[in-house]
């Protein structure tokens, strides 16, 4: 019997971002080429005799009761199972909050993985994924990682090869995003054709190997309804390619930015500017790091 388990839940960017429809019942349609990164929030899972999951993180403005979604996924797993142990979780959050990068998906992905092995419910990663996407759109994905096709809500996933390694700056502005105005104010429908991204030709890029021809695609048809609320968004794409970035974009509905680096002292000076220079005040995290594509982290599980 497992009785403490240590996790990594790791944060996604868009490298494409296209939304189709919206449908009857609100959620969008949607195509977007899904990229797991290397920053993680870390998860400890504790056993405890006593009934009840308890939640413990070092945001106080997150939520520590069941609209965490670390509670979520526990007892989603716990109650299924009908689990008479409790639970402990200690979240620590790095990946930026309500910033475009999954990280409450990740986060509730990870405690569905954790769970199942703790408490040896013996659920394949499929039957995690049916649960998880209850949970939320993205959290099938985040169970899955690395480079992927979501479609549908999100949901319908398509692995495809790894990219082509490089270096990854992000920056999160200091400003919030509600998913929900980005959604409600980008009217899908009214988009002309030329304004939705090529997915089909950023997966032929994949496919290929060619990180030039996949950034050069680059499209995010979010960023517009985002960008005009908060032009800083706009200013740091335009400082990271100054900087020698092959591309840079909004991820998801925003605001974190990220660029990529084909030379890493570029992408190291662009890191030291972004924080410490000219947009110190105006971004609140910054991030150096790659993509994330090894599936298998011994002792770690996810
Ligand atoms: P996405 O890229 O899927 O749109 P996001 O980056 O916009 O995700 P999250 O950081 O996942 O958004 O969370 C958004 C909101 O969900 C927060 O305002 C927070 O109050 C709530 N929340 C609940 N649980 C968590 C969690 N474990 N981590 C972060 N936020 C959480």
């Amino acid at each position: 019997m497992i009785h403490s388990l240590n996790l990594k839940a790791y944060g996604k960017i868009n490298l494409g971002l296209d939304v189709l429809r919206r449908r009857e019942d609100g959620y969008h349609e949607v195509r977007m080429i899904m990229q797991t990164v290397g920053i993680y929030d870390r998860i400890d899972l504790e056993q405890r005799e006593e009934p009840g999951i308890e939640v413990e993180t070092n945001l106080h403005y997150l939520p520590t009761n069941e609209n965490n979604l670390v509670y979520k996924a526990a007892h989603l797993l716990m109650e299924e199972f009908s689990i008479k142990k409790g639970l402990r979780i200690k979240l620590k959050k790095f990946i930026p909050v309500a910033a475009g990068m999954a990280g409450g998906s990740s986060d509730a992905a990870a405690v569905l993985f954790g769970v199942n092995k703790m408490f040896g419910l013996g659920l394949t990663l499929k039957e995690l994924m049916d649960r998880g996407v209850k949970i939320g759109a993205d959290v099938p994905y985040c169970l899955m990682r690395g480079t992927a096709l979501a479609e549908g809500i999100g949901e319908i996933l398509t692995p495809l090869p790894p990219m082509p390694q490089c270096k990854v700056l992000i920056a999160k502005p200091s400003v919030s995003v509600s998913t929900k105005y980005v959604y409600e104010n980008l009217h899908a429908d009214q988009l002309r054709k030329d304004q939705h991204p090529d997915i089909d030709g950023m997966i032929q890029g994949i496919r290929a190997g060619d990180l030039y021809a996949v950034a050069e695609k680059f499209g995010n048809v979010l960023e517009t309804v985002t960008q005009k609320q908060y032009p800083v968004i706009r200013e740091i794409k335009e400082k990271m390619k100054e900087m020698g970035a092959v591309n840079a974009m909004m991820s998801g509905s925003g605001p974190t930015v990220f660029g990529l680096f084909v030379n890493p002292a570029a992408a190291e000076a662009a890191y030291e500017e972004i924080r410490y220079g000219s947009f110190a005040d105006k971004v609140k995290q910054t991030y150096l790091t790659n993509f994330y594509n090894n599936k298998e982290v011994p002792g770690n599980g996810i």
